[in-house]
């Protein structure tokens, strides 16, 4: 599985902070150390790695404690946060022309992808956006590579313009420009040809071509499998070429992730695309924030910590995270706690953020919906102030009562009794920064 390594080692250096309220330098140190040699191996390029590490220190000591978020949580928030930045931030969508055709150039070594990314690329925009494109097969020197043009082509039902190995790739390019031009395609691809290695007869047939099609993006194709080596690709063909973006290739291999992580940083090219697989649908847009968490073996814990940190108010969430770092989260709070959720969006999906809580048994029968929620308040309120603050008293002929006040069977009253109970202690060890849901999940 790609980037699992990284993720296992990442996770091993911030688990060592796990319980921590605040972080001294000598810890911070150990886990830079830890993060800083997980990176290298993963076949992240030096400076990359020099610069991600300085940022994430720097980030870390200014870090000040944010209510709920101990030490751990947040060096895990500032590595995705920076994660993020170096991989580009946001995802940049493919360049458009203001008039047809929109040309898209490829661009790579032989064996990186390009033919399959053309096709991929081309299915995507037919299917998503109805486009008309044209495929132009001008890698000669790979005759196979026409062939493999031709019956994607025919297989997705899009055209493709061929002049067999035999013309010059120019040629070939002012033809198909020309046949696009006639039958209005929306969109030409142009399929040139790679070497195993970047020649001077390679990137000068390339330049011609950039010159004859005026390409609106040239994307190029890199194999994330070579790692170090695919982000030094990248380099070579940027100083030729006016590459635009970076399509990266077979993620859904055993990749290591240095070239997910490297080429941004490295060539300041975005990566705009990954491919995951050979079929013609296994084709992404590349979204930093997503990659990071992926990254991070991490769910999406960390838009829920986000959710959080905008829904609720910052004062009630402190105190509530007091009482429950206490073990005094009575039922006042649960309730406060529930309508807070409720207003955040679906409870489920909200609790399946959180990394190993998807399988937690207090969790299993919670399932609220609107109206168990309604049922649910109205138990708490036929409670007697002293019984909300101290769920204790409740013995079974006050929850007899409760039931009845509430006009509710008393089974429903003991499950959520008990659910109450096993959430409080759940919290508990969440808040003391118990990781175990986490470490489960990065399989430490
Ligand atoms: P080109 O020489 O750059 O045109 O490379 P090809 O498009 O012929 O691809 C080389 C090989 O890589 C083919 O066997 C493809 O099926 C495979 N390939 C391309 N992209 C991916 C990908 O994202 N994942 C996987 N697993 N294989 C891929």
């Amino acid at each position: 599985m790609a980037f699992e390594n990284l993720t296992e080692r990442l996770s091993k250096a911030m688990k060592n902070l796990t319980g921590r309220g605040r972080i001294n330098d000598e810890d911070l140190q150990a886990t830079m150390r830890e993060i800083r040699l997980a990176l290298l191996e993963a076949d992240v390029n030096y400076t990359t790695v020099k610069k991600f590490v300085n940022n994430v220190r720097q980030k870390a000591k200014g870090a000040d404690i944010m209510s709920g978020l101990n030490a751990a949580q947040q060096i895990v928030k500032i590595v995705n946060d920076e994660l993020t930045a170096t991989m580009g931030e946001e995802a940049v969508p493919l360049n458009k022309s203001d008039k047809i055709p929109t040309v898209i150039m490829m661009a790579g070594l032989q064996g990186a992808g390009k033919t399959t990314t053309v096709a991929k690329l081309a299915y995507k925009l037919k299917r998503e956006d109805h486009a008309r494109p044209l495929l132009i097969a001008a890698d000669v020197y790979r005759p196979a590579a026409i062939d493999q043009l031709e019956i994607l082509g025919r297989d997705l039902e899009i055209p493709v313009f061929s002049m067999g190995t035999d013309v010059d790739p120019r040629e070939i390019v002012k033809a198909g420009l020309a046949k696009a031009a006639q039958d209005k395609n929306d969109y030409v691809f142009i399929d040139t040809a790679g070497r195993l290695q970047i020649d001077q007869t390679l990137m000068q047939e390339l330049k011609d071509i950039e010159v004859i099609a005026h390409p609106d993006e040239i994307l190029l194709t890199v194999d994330a499998m070579t790692g170090q080596n695919a982000t030094e690709t990248a380099q070579g063909f940027a100083d030729a070429l006016d590459i635009t973006g970076v399509v990266l290739t077979k993620l859904d291999g055993d990749t290591r992730g240095g070239a997910a992580l490297s080429i941004r940083d490295v060539t300041g090219k975005p990566i705009k695309f990954v491919g995951q697989g050979e079929k013609p649908t296994d084709l992404d847009v590349f979204y930093p924030d997503r990659m990071a968490s992926r990254i991070l073996g991490m769910g999406d814990i960390l838009t829920l910590i986000e959710k959080t940190q905008r829904e609720v108010d910052e004062k009630q969430q402190a105190s509530q995270l007091e009482k429950m770092r206490q073990n005094t989260f009575d039922f006042n709070d649960f309730v406060a706690q529930l309508q807070q959720v409720q207003n955040m969006g679906p409870m489920e999906d909200l609790l399946k953020m959180i990394p190993g809580m998807a399988n937690n048994p207090a969790l299993a029968n919670l399932n609220l919906d609107e109206k168990q929620f309604k049922h649910l308040e109205a138990i708490v309120q036929s409670m007697t102030p002293a019984e909300r603050e101290d769920p204790e008293l409740i013995n079974p002929s006050r929850r007899r009562r409760l039931a009845a006040g509430a006009g509710r069977p008393i089974v429903e009253v003991n499950r959520m009794i008990k659910q109450f109970d096993q959430m409080r202690k759940m919290m508990n060890q969440a808040t003391n920064g118990n990781f175990g849901g986490l470490e489960k999940m990065m399989g430490g």
